[in-house]
Protein backbone atom coordinates (compact mmCIF):
# COMPACT_ATOMS: atom_id res chain seq x y z
CA UNK A 1 0.00 0.00 0.00
CA UNK A 2 2.72 2.33 0.76
CA UNK A 3 4.83 1.54 -2.02
CA UNK A 4 1.03 2.07 -4.52
CA UNK A 5 0.51 5.46 -2.47
CA UNK A 6 4.72 6.67 -3.62
CA UNK A 7 3.62 5.34 -7.08
CA UNK A 8 0.33 7.66 -7.34
CA UNK A 9 1.85 10.84 -5.82
CA UNK A 10 4.82 10.00 -7.90
CA UNK A 11 2.33 10.29 -11.06
CA UNK A 12 0.26 13.03 -10.24
CA UNK A 13 3.09 15.25 -9.59
CA UNK A 14 4.79 14.20 -13.07
CA UNK A 15 1.05 15.59 -14.69
CA UNK A 16 0.70 18.54 -12.92
CA UNK A 17 0.87 21.63 -14.51
CA UNK A 18 0.28 19.75 -17.68
CA UNK A 19 -2.75 21.85 -18.38
CA UNK A 20 -5.17 19.25 -18.53
CA UNK A 21 -8.22 18.90 -16.46
CA UNK A 22 -7.82 16.42 -13.66
CA UNK A 23 -9.86 12.55 -14.80
CA UNK A 24 -11.94 11.15 -12.68
CA UNK A 25 -11.89 7.99 -11.27
CA UNK A 26 -14.16 5.00 -12.67
CA UNK A 27 -14.49 2.09 -9.86
CA UNK A 28 -13.32 -0.80 -11.96
CA UNK A 29 -15.64 -3.49 -10.60
CA UNK A 30 -14.02 -6.69 -11.27
CA UNK A 31 -10.59 -5.30 -10.16
CA UNK A 32 -8.71 -6.61 -13.26
CA UNK A 33 -5.94 -4.14 -14.31
CA UNK A 34 -5.76 -4.63 -17.79
CA UNK A 35 -3.65 -2.20 -18.06
CA UNK A 36 0.01 -2.93 -18.87
CA UNK A 37 3.19 -2.30 -16.72
CA UNK A 38 4.08 1.41 -16.51
CA UNK A 39 7.17 1.52 -18.68
CA UNK A 40 5.05 0.25 -21.74
CA UNK A 41 2.05 2.56 -21.17
CA UNK A 42 1.21 5.04 -24.17
CA UNK A 43 1.99 8.58 -23.99
CA UNK A 44 -0.40 10.98 -26.12
CA UNK A 45 0.82 14.79 -27.28
CA UNK A 46 -2.62 16.72 -27.40
CA UNK A 47 -1.86 20.27 -27.89
CA UNK A 48 1.61 20.23 -26.87
CA UNK A 49 1.30 19.10 -23.34
CA UNK A 50 2.34 15.72 -22.54
CA UNK A 51 -0.63 13.53 -20.75
CA UNK A 52 -1.75 10.07 -20.43
CA UNK A 53 -4.94 8.43 -21.24
CA UNK A 54 -7.15 8.71 -18.19
CA UNK A 55 -7.52 4.75 -17.45
CA UNK A 56 -3.81 4.80 -16.43
CA UNK A 57 -5.04 7.26 -14.07
CA UNK A 58 -8.18 5.45 -12.64
CA UNK A 59 -6.30 2.38 -12.66
CA UNK A 60 -3.99 4.06 -10.24
CA UNK A 61 -6.05 5.74 -8.06
CA UNK A 62 -8.19 2.40 -7.70
CA UNK A 63 -5.10 0.18 -6.79
CA UNK A 64 -7.08 -0.13 -3.12
CA UNK A 65 -9.94 -1.59 -4.52
CA UNK A 66 -8.21 -3.91 -7.13
CA UNK A 67 -6.36 -5.34 -4.30
CA UNK A 68 -9.68 -6.06 -2.47
CA UNK A 69 -10.91 -8.10 -4.83
CA UNK A 70 -7.90 -9.88 -5.83
CA UNK A 71 -7.80 -13.11 -3.37
CA UNK A 72 -11.64 -13.48 -5.21
CA UNK A 73 -10.13 -13.23 -8.67
CA UNK A 74 -6.89 -15.49 -8.22
CA UNK A 75 -9.63 -18.31 -7.09
CA UNK A 76 -10.60 -17.93 -10.04
CA UNK A 77 -14.65 -17.87 -8.78
CA UNK A 78 -17.41 -16.17 -9.88
CA UNK A 79 -17.36 -12.50 -9.27
CA UNK A 80 -21.43 -11.96 -8.94
CA UNK A 81 -23.73 -9.86 -6.94
CA UNK A 82 -22.66 -6.65 -7.72
CA UNK A 83 -24.59 -4.46 -5.73
CA UNK A 84 -24.60 -1.40 -7.92
CA UNK A 85 -27.78 -0.32 -9.57
CA UNK A 86 -27.38 1.35 -12.90
CA UNK A 87 -29.55 3.40 -14.91
CA UNK A 88 -28.51 2.39 -18.68
CA UNK A 89 -25.55 -0.21 -19.19
CA UNK A 90 -24.36 0.16 -23.04
CA UNK A 91 -22.74 -2.92 -24.17
CA UNK A 92 -19.64 -1.83 -26.68
CA UNK A 93 -17.59 1.08 -26.88
CA UNK A 94 -17.71 1.52 -30.30
CA UNK A 95 -18.59 5.11 -31.98
CA UNK A 96 -22.10 4.41 -31.21
CA UNK A 97 -21.87 2.93 -27.43
CA UNK A 98 -19.69 6.43 -26.92
CA UNK A 99 -22.86 8.60 -28.41
CA UNK A 100 -25.07 6.42 -26.01
CA UNK A 101 -23.11 6.77 -23.04
CA UNK A 102 -22.55 10.56 -23.58
CA UNK A 103 -26.59 11.56 -24.11
CA UNK A 104 -26.63 8.93 -20.74
CA UNK A 105 -24.62 11.15 -18.92
CA UNK A 106 -26.00 14.34 -20.41
CA UNK A 107 -29.56 13.57 -19.24
CA UNK A 108 -28.00 12.59 -15.80
CA UNK A 109 -28.14 8.97 -15.49
CA UNK A 110 -25.84 6.43 -14.04
CA UNK A 111 -24.06 4.95 -16.68
CA UNK A 112 -21.78 2.33 -17.25
CA UNK A 113 -20.61 1.26 -20.85
CA UNK A 114 -18.83 -2.49 -21.00
CA UNK A 115 -16.34 -2.83 -23.43
CA UNK A 116 -15.24 -6.56 -24.41
CA UNK A 117 -11.29 -5.12 -26.11
CA UNK A 118 -10.04 -1.60 -26.20
CA UNK A 119 -12.02 1.96 -26.82
CA UNK A 120 -13.10 1.76 -30.14
CA UNK A 121 -12.11 -1.50 -30.80
CA UNK A 122 -13.82 -2.34 -34.60
CA UNK A 123 -12.13 0.79 -35.44
CA UNK A 124 -8.83 -0.18 -34.04
CA UNK A 125 -8.69 -3.58 -36.07
CA UNK A 126 -9.56 -1.64 -39.25
CA UNK A 127 -6.44 -1.89 -41.84
CA UNK A 128 -4.09 0.30 -39.99
CA UNK A 129 -3.68 2.52 -43.07
CA UNK A 130 -6.80 3.25 -44.25
CA UNK A 131 -8.81 6.93 -44.88
CA UNK A 132 -13.01 6.98 -43.70
CA UNK A 133 -15.43 6.96 -46.94
CA UNK A 134 -16.79 9.93 -44.68
CA UNK A 135 -16.10 13.12 -44.13
CA UNK A 136 -15.18 14.23 -40.60
CA UNK A 137 -18.14 16.11 -39.38
CA UNK A 138 -20.45 13.37 -39.94
CA UNK A 139 -18.02 11.44 -37.67
CA UNK A 140 -18.47 13.35 -34.42
CA UNK A 141 -20.22 12.46 -31.56
CA UNK A 142 -21.03 14.22 -28.47
CA UNK A 143 -20.83 17.72 -29.77
CA UNK A 144 -16.93 17.58 -30.59
CA UNK A 145 -15.33 18.62 -33.36
CA UNK A 146 -13.00 16.41 -35.08
CA UNK A 147 -9.86 17.78 -36.65
CA UNK A 148 -7.98 15.89 -38.91
CA UNK A 149 -5.38 16.83 -41.78
CA UNK A 150 -7.85 16.43 -44.42
CA UNK A 151 -11.40 16.44 -44.76
CA UNK A 152 -12.06 12.46 -44.71
CA UNK A 153 -9.85 11.19 -41.69
CA UNK A 154 -7.42 8.07 -41.42
CA UNK A 155 -7.98 5.27 -38.54
CA UNK A 156 -5.53 6.58 -36.50
CA UNK A 157 -7.15 9.85 -36.43
CA UNK A 158 -10.57 8.73 -35.86
CA UNK A 159 -8.74 6.71 -32.63
CA UNK A 160 -7.77 9.39 -31.39
CA UNK A 161 -10.39 11.81 -31.35
CA UNK A 162 -12.90 8.96 -29.90
CA UNK A 163 -10.06 8.93 -27.19
CA UNK A 164 -10.18 12.32 -26.85
CA UNK A 165 -14.23 12.20 -26.56
CA UNK A 166 -13.78 9.23 -23.88
CA UNK A 167 -11.75 11.18 -21.69
CA UNK A 168 -13.22 14.79 -22.08
CA UNK A 169 -16.75 13.49 -21.02
CA UNK A 170 -15.05 10.72 -18.34
CA UNK A 171 -17.34 8.48 -19.59
CA UNK A 172 -17.15 5.01 -17.18
CA UNK A 173 -16.00 1.97 -19.46
CA UNK A 174 -15.03 -1.14 -18.25
CA UNK A 175 -12.55 -2.53 -20.99
CA UNK A 176 -11.24 -6.15 -21.74
CA UNK A 177 -14.61 -7.69 -20.66
CA UNK A 178 -17.19 -9.87 -23.02
CA UNK A 179 -20.83 -9.47 -22.29
CA UNK A 180 -22.19 -13.01 -22.50
CA UNK A 181 -25.52 -12.56 -21.17
CA UNK A 182 -28.41 -10.13 -20.85
CA UNK A 183 -31.70 -11.65 -18.55
CA UNK A 184 -34.03 -9.69 -16.57
CA UNK A 185 -34.72 -10.78 -12.59
CA UNK A 186 -37.89 -8.78 -10.96
CA UNK A 187 -37.80 -6.11 -13.50
CA UNK A 188 -33.82 -5.03 -13.57
CA UNK A 189 -31.69 -6.64 -15.78
CA UNK A 190 -29.25 -8.92 -14.93
CA UNK A 191 -25.83 -8.65 -17.25
CA UNK A 192 -22.86 -11.16 -17.65
CA UNK A 193 -19.80 -10.77 -18.62
CA UNK A 194 -16.49 -12.43 -18.42
CA UNK A 195 -12.95 -11.23 -17.83
CA UNK A 196 -9.85 -11.45 -19.89
CA UNK A 197 -8.27 -13.93 -17.31
CA UNK A 198 -12.09 -16.19 -17.46
CA UNK A 199 -13.51 -14.72 -14.37
CA UNK A 200 -16.93 -14.09 -14.72
CA UNK A 201 -18.53 -10.32 -13.20
CA UNK A 202 -23.14 -9.32 -13.43
CA UNK A 203 -23.96 -5.95 -13.30
CA UNK A 204 -27.61 -5.42 -12.81
CA UNK A 205 -29.39 -2.11 -14.47
CA UNK A 206 -32.74 -0.55 -15.48
CA UNK A 207 -32.09 -0.49 -19.49
CA UNK A 208 -29.26 -1.83 -21.43
CA UNK A 209 -28.23 -0.67 -24.89
CA UNK A 210 -26.74 -3.47 -27.20
CA UNK A 211 -24.20 -1.21 -29.48
CA UNK A 212 -21.81 -4.34 -30.28
CA UNK A 213 -21.63 -3.78 -33.90
CA UNK A 214 -21.11 -6.48 -36.54
CA UNK A 215 -17.07 -6.81 -37.04
CA UNK A 216 -16.50 -9.77 -35.12
CA UNK A 217 -18.42 -11.83 -37.25
CA UNK A 218 -17.63 -12.15 -40.73
CA UNK A 219 -19.84 -13.77 -43.79
CA UNK A 220 -18.63 -17.47 -44.08
CA UNK A 221 -17.93 -18.84 -47.27
CA UNK A 222 -18.70 -22.40 -45.93
CA UNK A 223 -16.42 -24.14 -48.05
CA UNK A 224 -13.64 -26.85 -47.31
CA UNK A 225 -9.91 -25.12 -46.95
CA UNK A 226 -11.80 -21.96 -45.74
CA UNK A 227 -10.28 -22.68 -42.27
CA UNK A 228 -6.73 -22.69 -43.71
CA UNK A 229 -3.84 -20.61 -42.60
CA UNK A 230 -3.74 -18.43 -45.71
CA UNK A 231 -6.83 -17.49 -45.50
CA UNK A 232 -8.55 -14.15 -43.61
CA UNK A 233 -11.76 -12.47 -43.53
CA UNK A 234 -10.23 -9.22 -42.81
CA UNK A 235 -7.57 -7.24 -44.57
CA UNK A 236 -4.51 -5.36 -42.96
CA UNK A 237 -1.60 -4.48 -45.24
CA UNK A 238 0.01 -5.49 -48.18
CA UNK A 239 3.60 -5.46 -47.66
CA UNK A 240 3.10 -9.22 -47.03
CA UNK A 241 2.02 -10.46 -50.35
CA UNK A 242 4.58 -8.39 -52.60
CA UNK A 243 5.04 -11.09 -55.43
CA UNK A 244 2.32 -13.65 -54.28
CA UNK A 245 -1.19 -14.62 -55.65
CA UNK A 246 -3.86 -13.52 -53.57
CA UNK A 247 -7.48 -13.89 -54.05
CA UNK A 248 -9.80 -11.46 -52.79
CA UNK A 249 -13.37 -12.99 -52.74
CA UNK A 250 -16.20 -10.29 -52.37
CA UNK A 251 -17.48 -7.03 -54.79
CA UNK A 252 -18.22 -4.24 -51.98
CA UNK A 253 -15.58 -1.49 -50.97
CA UNK A 254 -13.76 -3.52 -48.85
CA UNK A 255 -12.85 -6.52 -51.50
CA UNK A 256 -12.09 -2.86 -53.92
CA UNK A 257 -9.65 -1.33 -51.73
CA UNK A 258 -7.59 -4.76 -50.91
CA UNK A 259 -7.70 -6.08 -54.56
CA UNK A 260 -6.29 -2.27 -55.63
CA UNK A 261 -3.99 -2.06 -52.71
CA UNK A 262 -2.51 -5.50 -52.86
CA UNK A 263 -1.93 -5.09 -56.91
CA UNK A 264 -0.11 -1.60 -56.06
CA UNK A 265 2.26 -3.44 -54.00
CA UNK A 266 2.66 -5.88 -56.68
CA UNK A 267 0.83 -8.80 -55.41
CA UNK A 268 -1.05 -10.79 -58.59
CA UNK A 269 -4.48 -10.32 -57.79
CA UNK A 270 -7.62 -12.24 -58.73
CA UNK A 271 -11.35 -10.85 -57.91
CA UNK A 272 -13.69 -13.23 -57.28
CA UNK A 273 -17.11 -11.59 -57.45
CA UNK A 274 -20.46 -13.70 -56.97
CA UNK A 275 -22.77 -11.08 -58.25
CA UNK A 276 -22.15 -10.54 -62.24
CA UNK A 277 -21.03 -6.97 -61.16
CA UNK A 278 -19.34 -4.72 -58.92
CA UNK A 279 -21.41 -3.61 -55.82
CA UNK A 280 -23.41 -0.25 -56.28
CA UNK A 281 -22.46 0.35 -52.50
CA UNK A 282 -18.63 0.55 -53.97
CA UNK A 283 -17.56 4.23 -53.51
CA UNK A 284 -17.66 6.84 -56.45
CA UNK A 285 -13.78 7.75 -56.22
CA UNK A 286 -13.15 3.79 -55.88
CA UNK A 287 -15.09 2.06 -58.48
CA UNK A 288 -13.53 3.72 -61.42
CA UNK A 289 -10.07 2.55 -60.71
CA UNK A 290 -10.77 -0.34 -60.08
CA UNK A 291 -13.08 -1.04 -63.27
CA UNK A 292 -9.74 0.51 -64.71
CA UNK A 293 -7.58 -2.03 -63.55
CA UNK A 294 -9.80 -5.07 -64.75
CA UNK A 295 -10.09 -3.70 -67.82
CA UNK A 296 -6.69 -3.41 -68.54
CA UNK A 297 -5.91 -7.14 -67.18
CA UNK A 298 -3.98 -5.71 -64.09
CA UNK A 299 -6.22 -7.54 -61.76
CA UNK A 300 -8.51 -10.41 -63.31
CA UNK A 301 -11.78 -10.72 -62.29
CA UNK A 302 -14.07 -13.39 -61.95
CA UNK A 303 -17.74 -12.16 -62.23
CA UNK A 304 -20.55 -14.76 -61.31
CA UNK A 305 -18.42 -17.28 -60.07
CA UNK A 306 -18.02 -18.52 -56.42
CA UNK A 307 -15.02 -19.89 -54.23
CA UNK A 308 -15.88 -23.87 -53.96
CA UNK A 309 -13.10 -25.12 -52.09
CA UNK A 310 -9.49 -23.78 -50.89
CA UNK A 311 -6.14 -25.86 -50.92
CA UNK A 312 -3.00 -24.56 -49.90
CA UNK A 313 -1.95 -23.81 -53.55
CA UNK A 314 -5.06 -23.43 -54.89
CA UNK A 315 -8.69 -22.57 -54.73
CA UNK A 316 -11.62 -23.59 -56.88
CA UNK A 317 -14.32 -21.46 -58.66
CA UNK A 318 -17.47 -22.26 -60.33
CA UNK A 319 -18.88 -19.91 -62.93
CA UNK A 320 -22.44 -18.64 -63.50
CA UNK A 321 -22.16 -21.75 -66.57
CA UNK A 322 -21.69 -24.01 -63.46
CA UNK A 323 -17.61 -24.80 -64.54
CA UNK A 324 -15.10 -24.76 -62.00
CA UNK A 325 -11.75 -23.45 -62.73
CA UNK A 326 -8.56 -23.98 -60.64
CA UNK A 327 -6.69 -21.25 -59.97
CA UNK A 328 -3.47 -21.12 -58.76
CA UNK A 329 -3.52 -19.58 -54.93
CA UNK A 330 -0.67 -17.86 -52.18
CA UNK A 331 -3.54 -16.68 -50.14
CA UNK A 332 -7.37 -15.82 -49.81
CA UNK A 333 -9.04 -12.34 -48.13
CA UNK A 334 -12.55 -13.66 -48.42
CA UNK A 335 -14.25 -9.77 -47.83
CA UNK A 336 -17.65 -11.29 -47.96
CA UNK A 337 -19.23 -9.10 -45.23
CA UNK A 338 -20.03 -9.55 -41.42
CA UNK A 339 -22.64 -9.55 -39.31
CA UNK A 340 -24.41 -9.38 -35.59
CA UNK A 341 -24.58 -11.52 -33.23
CA UNK A 342 -27.94 -12.80 -33.85
CA UNK A 343 -27.87 -15.05 -31.51
CA UNK A 344 -26.81 -13.06 -28.58
CA UNK A 345 -29.57 -10.98 -29.46
CA UNK A 346 -32.26 -13.68 -29.41
CA UNK A 347 -30.18 -15.00 -26.04
CA UNK A 348 -31.24 -11.42 -24.98
CA UNK A 349 -35.34 -12.33 -25.96
CA UNK A 350 -35.02 -9.98 -29.23
CA UNK A 351 -37.06 -10.77 -31.63
CA UNK A 352 -35.59 -11.26 -35.28
CA UNK A 353 -37.06 -11.79 -38.83
CA UNK A 354 -35.94 -14.93 -40.12
CA UNK A 355 -35.42 -13.78 -43.53
CA UNK A 356 -33.34 -10.82 -42.52
CA UNK A 357 -32.55 -11.41 -38.97
CA UNK A 358 -33.21 -7.66 -38.78
CA UNK A 359 -34.51 -7.31 -35.11
CA UNK A 360 -37.59 -6.04 -33.52
CA UNK A 361 -36.99 -2.64 -32.63
CA UNK A 362 -38.71 0.69 -32.85
CA UNK A 363 -37.36 3.29 -35.09
CA UNK A 364 -38.48 5.98 -32.97
CA UNK A 365 -36.57 4.76 -29.10
CA UNK A 366 -34.87 1.99 -30.46
CA UNK A 367 -36.71 0.07 -27.98
CA UNK A 368 -36.90 -3.80 -28.86
CA UNK A 369 -39.64 -6.12 -28.08
CA UNK A 370 -38.30 -6.33 -24.36
CA UNK A 371 -39.07 -3.13 -22.93
CA UNK A 372 -35.75 -1.64 -21.04
CA UNK A 373 -33.75 -3.17 -24.00
CA UNK A 374 -32.65 -0.85 -26.76
CA UNK A 375 -30.50 -1.45 -29.90
CA UNK A 376 -28.12 1.56 -31.20
CA UNK A 377 -25.75 1.44 -34.34
CA UNK A 378 -25.41 -1.40 -37.05
CA UNK A 379 -26.74 -3.83 -34.72
CA UNK A 380 -30.40 -2.73 -35.33
CA UNK A 381 -29.77 -3.64 -39.45
CA UNK A 382 -30.06 -7.28 -39.47
CA UNK A 383 -28.40 -8.57 -42.43
CA UNK A 384 -28.31 -5.29 -44.51
CA UNK A 385 -25.20 -3.92 -42.66
CA UNK A 386 -24.97 -0.93 -45.55
CA UNK A 387 -27.65 0.68 -44.08
CA UNK A 388 -26.38 2.30 -40.63
CA UNK A 389 -22.76 3.41 -40.50
CA UNK A 390 -21.08 5.74 -37.80
CA UNK A 391 -22.92 8.89 -39.52
CA UNK A 392 -26.46 7.87 -39.00
CA UNK A 393 -25.92 5.18 -35.89
CA UNK A 394 -24.23 8.24 -33.71
CA UNK A 395 -27.92 9.48 -33.48
CA UNK A 396 -29.72 5.95 -31.84
CA UNK A 397 -28.61 7.44 -28.39
CA UNK A 398 -30.44 10.40 -28.23
CA UNK A 399 -33.16 8.58 -29.52
CA UNK A 400 -32.98 5.71 -26.37
CA UNK A 401 -32.43 8.42 -23.29
CA UNK A 402 -34.72 10.67 -24.38
CA UNK A 403 -37.08 7.36 -24.37
CA UNK A 404 -35.46 6.40 -21.06
CA UNK A 405 -36.36 9.98 -19.67
CA UNK A 406 -39.88 10.06 -20.95
CA UNK A 407 -40.46 6.60 -19.32
CA UNK A 408 -39.26 8.13 -15.77
CA UNK A 409 -41.14 10.98 -16.09
C1 LIG B 1 -13.06 -1.08 -43.25
C2 LIG B 1 -14.28 -0.32 -42.85
C3 LIG B 1 -14.41 1.02 -43.16
C4 LIG B 1 -15.53 1.76 -42.73
N1 LIG B 1 -15.64 3.08 -43.06
C5 LIG B 1 -16.71 3.80 -42.61
C6 LIG B 1 -16.84 5.17 -42.91
O1 LIG B 1 -16.03 5.77 -43.60
N2 LIG B 1 -17.90 5.85 -42.39
C7 LIG B 1 -18.85 5.24 -41.62
O2 LIG B 1 -19.78 5.93 -41.16
N3 LIG B 1 -18.76 3.92 -41.36
C8 LIG B 1 -17.73 3.18 -41.83
N4 LIG B 1 -17.64 1.84 -41.58
C9 LIG B 1 -18.70 1.20 -40.80
C10 LIG B 1 -18.57 1.58 -39.37
O3 LIG B 1 -17.25 1.45 -38.91
C11 LIG B 1 -19.50 0.76 -38.51
O4 LIG B 1 -20.80 0.88 -39.02
C12 LIG B 1 -19.45 1.31 -37.10
O5 LIG B 1 -18.21 1.00 -36.50
C13 LIG B 1 -20.55 0.82 -36.32
O6 LIG B 1 -20.42 1.39 -35.04
P1 LIG B 1 -20.93 0.60 -33.79
O7 LIG B 1 -20.58 1.42 -32.60
O8 LIG B 1 -22.35 0.22 -34.02
O9 LIG B 1 -20.12 -0.76 -33.85
P2 LIG B 1 -18.57 -1.02 -33.61
O10 LIG B 1 -17.76 0.14 -34.00
O11 LIG B 1 -18.29 -2.33 -34.24
O12 LIG B 1 -18.48 -1.14 -32.04
C14 LIG B 1 -18.99 -2.26 -31.36
C15 LIG B 1 -18.19 -2.44 -30.10
O13 LIG B 1 -18.81 -3.44 -29.30
C16 LIG B 1 -17.82 -4.28 -28.77
N5 LIG B 1 -18.45 -5.56 -28.45
C17 LIG B 1 -18.93 -6.47 -29.34
N6 LIG B 1 -19.47 -7.53 -28.68
C18 LIG B 1 -19.32 -7.27 -27.36
C19 LIG B 1 -19.65 -7.99 -26.18
N7 LIG B 1 -20.28 -9.18 -26.24
N8 LIG B 1 -19.35 -7.46 -24.97
C20 LIG B 1 -18.72 -6.24 -24.89
N9 LIG B 1 -18.37 -5.52 -25.98
C21 LIG B 1 -18.67 -6.03 -27.20
C22 LIG B 1 -16.76 -4.35 -29.85
O14 LIG B 1 -15.50 -4.75 -29.35
C23 LIG B 1 -16.77 -2.92 -30.37
O15 LIG B 1 -15.87 -2.08 -29.69
C24 LIG B 1 -16.55 1.10 -42.00
C25 LIG B 1 -16.42 -0.25 -41.70
C26 LIG B 1 -15.31 -0.96 -42.12
C27 LIG B 1 -15.22 -2.44 -41.78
Amino acid sequence: MIACRLLLSAFCSENRGTGVPPVRCQAKATGETPVPPLRHRPIFMVSGCRWRHERLLSNFCLLPTAFCLLPTLEGGGNLTGMSELYDVLVVGAGPTGLACGIEAQRAGLKLLIVEKGCLANSLFHYPPNMTFFTTRELLEIGDLPFVSVNIKPTRAEALEYYRRVAAYYHLPIHYEERVTRVGQENGVFTVGAELRGGQRCQYHSHNVVLATGYYDLPNLMNVPGEDLLKVSHYYQEPHQFFGRRVAVVGGGNSAAIAALDLYRHEAEVTLVVRERELSRHIKYWIRPDLENRIKEGSIRAMFGSIVTEITNDRISVRNSDGETLGVQNDFVFALTGYHPDFDFLRGAGVRTDPITCRPECSTESRETNVPGLYLAGVIIAGMDTNEIFIENGRFHGKQIVDDIRRKRK
